[in-house]
């Protein structure tokens, strides 16, 4: 599908069905999958052929949405995995072992950032993390000589920092180390961030890609670019044999789909995390209509920025679309016509107390520990994610009390803002 435009590979990449086929994706909700000899199926278990049979290890409705998601993002490969969570564990798990090193953006999401702070401690994984802003010689400082990955967010969830990811794609390929961006919050649709230099891509799916709030997932795409043999032992997991497989080396045996095929064959082979086919086509469903509905919820977040921008009780807005915004630069090089999502956050001047009052006097707007569906939904980080931390450790966290996360839906800008103007009157 390489020569169509983002919008028809939406709809028609990873599927095309035959005469007589269904249009539509259709859902192998199936465990297993026939063959008629004996040997058939003992080579498919010696990854000597390709097919199916076992969802764990791949499944016809899962690929399809996988070699979708690949191409929108011009990558060679990608795995779908069933969270979000799931995807950034695999992608750095895939080339890091006890007694490796990790270098990370400190405005990375929440769960990500425990994963890589307290989990992956446990299994002997050390994480350093880096101002998302640094200089390249600040970055540079971070490496060690067992470092193995660098992991950043295109558009940090929630702190709304944009990476300059062609700096940190320097830094890392400057130390022979692939560079790992989660692209959740622009989707392919605003930013391909392998176009300046990533080397693989997570996401969670659960996100924009779904859009209806309907299903949690996550998904790997590798570009294929990042060579893992020019540095010997370092990636020896993929450059040598694998005794799980009866000694195959990855990058041999599939090129610039080592990666991917490893992280199927052997992480998802003992550690699970499969996507239900049910749920990827759900999420298939979401991926149709992605370039529309991220139109939308951009044109409706920029509108509504502008708006409490311009509000008497507003004391500051964050949103790259805004001209006064620290990461407008930024948005106008890396995303689509300077668009980036439809999170907004914004801080009431009344604090803590003005902030609880707006809330409780939304009508259309959702209280939901949710972002990037269709319905605009509201948290307020002080009473909610952060609640275990008082107004000084909030401030450490770059979190103050009168802090409001949004995540503007497809309803009408209109509607929302009326509901917005009655909760700030409110406020
Ligand atoms: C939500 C989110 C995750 C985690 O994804 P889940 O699907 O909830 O497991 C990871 N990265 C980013 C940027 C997210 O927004």
């Amino acid at each position: 599908m390489s020569n169509y435009d983002l919008s028809t590979k939406c709809i028609h990449s990873g599927y095309t069905p035959s005469k007589g086929e269904p249009c539509a994706l259709p859902i192998y909700q199936s465990t297993t999958f026939k063959y008629d000899t004996t040997a058939e199926m003992g080579d498919l278990f010696d990854l000597k052929a390709e097919g199916y049979f076992y969802t764990r290890l791949q499944n016809p409705t899962n690929d399809a949405v996988a070699a979708k998601i690949a191409d929108l993002e011009g990558g060679v490969a990608a795995l779908l995995t069933s969270s979000g969570q799931a995807a950034n564990f695999y992608a750095v798990f895939n080339i890091c072992e006890a007694g490796d090193h990790v270098v990370a953006a400190s405005t990375i999401y929440g769960g990500t950032f425990n994963l890589l702070g307290v989990t992956f401690k446990k299994l002997g994984i050390d994480c350093t993390f880096v101002d998302t802003d640094a200089s390249e010689e600040e970055l540079a400082a971070a490496f060690r000589p067992n470092t193995k990955a660098v992991l950043a967010e295109t558009i940090a969830n929630p702190a709304l920092v944009i990476l300059d990811i062609e700096k940190f794609a320097k830094v890392a390929h400057d130390h022979g180390v692939p560079l790992i961006v989660d692209n959740t919050f622009p989707t392919p649709v605003n930013c391909r961030p392998i176009e300046w230099g990533a080397d693989i891509v997570t996401h969670s799916t659960t996100k924009y890609m779904d859009g209806h709030a309907v299903q949690v997932g996550g998904a790997i795409v590798d570009s294929g670019n990042f060579d893992w043999e020019k540095y010997g032992h370092k990636y020896h997991g993929l450059t040598e044999p694998d005794e799980s497989y009866h000694g195959i080396v990855y990058t041999k045996q599939f090129g610039k789909k080592a990666y991917v095929t490893k992280a199927t064959s052997q992480l998802m082979r003992d550690l699970g995390s499969i996507p239900s086919p049910n749920n990827c086509f759900l999420l298939n469903l979401g991926l149709e209509t992605l370039p529309l509905r991220m139109e939308r919820h951009c044109e409706n977040a920029q509108e509504i920025a502008e708006y409490l921008d311009a509000h008497e009780k507003v004391s500051h807005v964050s949103y790259a679309g805004l001209p006064g915004d620290k990461y407008y630069e930024l948005a106008q090089k890396y995303m689509r016509d300077g668009k980036t999502c439809g999170v907004i956050s914004f801080e009431l001047k009344g604090g803590r107390e003005a902030a609880v009052r707006f809330m409780d006097s939304l009508k259309l707007a959702q209280i939901a520990t949710h972002v990037a569906a269709t319905r605009t939904m509201v948290l307020h980080p002080a009473s909610h994610t952060h609640r275990q931390m008082n107004d000084e450790q909030l401030a450490e966290a770059g979190v103050s009390p009168g802090l409001i996360r949004l995540s503007i839906g497809i309803e009408s800008a209109k509607d929302i803002i009326a509901d917005l103007e009655q909760a700030l009157q409110n406020a």
